[in-house]
């Protein structure tokens, strides 16, 4: 793509306003990237970095008919000599193509939107917080934009870049979350779209989250369509067992989210000796190593919280409990490690991140 951005920068000294209490995705920068996907124009046009503000959409645009909608999340971080690191945004991009071919979307150039994504968050670097914990979130999105109501692949596209500062997931310190298993509805199935960063799957979870809320659990762990027996997910997260002599994450099968979080703890673990599988495992061998003792913990991973560690995990008539208010050793370890890494007070032995200049 031989494309160059175009600029239209607030004037002046834009404002730069950051709440003492940045709420996770209710705050966002001064500006945008954002391209236009047209075939009669020769594919991805009109890539410009502009000031943040409502779209102007046909109410007959497809994506608001039939979904064809996918999204990413991945997040820049300010170190303290003042360089700013994203994590493996490349990994993010490319899973953003797989999503868009299995959506009949167009894919995106890798190296240029990455190129824009540092230009947009260097105009905006002022919304990158430095307060312990705090980061900016980054979420590209593309969406199809044809007015038709018939039932085909959009022509046209949009493809753009929000960002939004926030705090540390877990304002109060990394707490357990409680989770709670459930037969009741299902997620993804395979060979559908379980594995794309799509809006239906989450419009998909969503009663399943209510329900789970309602009885006081903050996310759904799902399990596998077809028998409700087999670990899938974390609502957002990808989820991880750790027994006395192995440690366990569900598969890359089609129905989970290929996370970015997730494949990084597989590759720390393997590097520190752990025995780690990427194998199918049953909500009752959960249940039974609970009560024999031989399941240490669980906790899920991903982007937003890094590694949530599991400190109430119900299913049905079950209670497995860890600890309201204590992470687990393994999760508490793995988040030190990473995010260590992502702010810089560590070295980045994996060659993870990548700086903006
Ligand atoms: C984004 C996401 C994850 C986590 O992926 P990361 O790349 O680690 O942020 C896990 N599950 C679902 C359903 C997701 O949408």
């Amino acid at each position: 793509m031989n494309q160059k951005i175009k600029y239209q920068l607030l004037e002046g000294d834009s404002k730069v306003s950051l709440p003492d209490n940045l709420v996770f995705g209710r705050n966002f920068s001064n500006h945008i990237f954002e391209m236009d996907y047209d075939p009669a124009e020769g594919g991805w046009v009109n890539a410009k970095i502009k000031k943040y503000e409502d779209f102007n959409l046909s109410p007959a645009a497809m994506s608001l008919h039939y979904g064809q909608e996918i999204f990413e999340g991945l997040k820049a971080y300010k170190h303290e000599n003042g360089k700013i690191a994203l994590f493996r945004p490349e990994k993010n991009f490319e899973r953003m193509n797989r999503s868009a071919k299995r959506l009949c979307m167009p894919e995106i150039d890798i190296d240029f939107v990455l190129e824009a994504l540092k230009e947009v968050v260097r105009i905006d670097q002022d919304f990158i917080p430095t307060k312990e914990g705090h980061s900016l979130y980054i979420r590209p999105v593309m969406f199809s934009t044809d007015p038709f109501l018939g039932v085909r692949p959009s022509e046209k596209y949009k493809f753009f870049i929000l960002l939004s500062p926030v705090g540390p997931y877990y304002p109060e310190g990394f707490k357990p979350v409680k989770i709670m298993a459930t037969k009741e509805y299902v997620r993804a199935v395979r060979k559908g779209v379980g594995e794309c960063k799509t809006a239906g799957n989450y419009a998909a979870s969503l009663l399943g989250q209510k329900i789970a809320k309602e009885q006081g659990y903050s996310q759904v762990l799902w399990l596998d369509a077809i028998e409700q027996k087999y670990l899938e997910e974390v609502g957002t997260m990808n989820i991880f067992v750790q027994f006395k002599d192995e440690v366990v994450t569900p598969p890359l099968q089609g129905t989970i989210l290929p996370g970015v979080t997730r494949m990084s703890v597989i590759q720390l673990l393997k590097n520190q000796g752990y025995n780690v599988n990427e194998r199918r495992v049953t909500i009752d061998e959960v249940v039974d190593g609970y009560k024999d003792g031989t399941l240490l913990e669980l906790f899920g991973t991903g982007t937003a919280a890094i590694i949530s560690s599991v400190g109430r995990l119900k299913y049905g008539e079950e209670l497995l409990k860890f600890s309201d208010d204590e992470a687990g050793e393994l999760g508490k370890k793995l988040y030190k490690e990473i995010t260590d890494i992502q702010f810089g007070r560590a070295e980045d032995r994996f060659n993870w991140l990548t700086f903006l200049d």
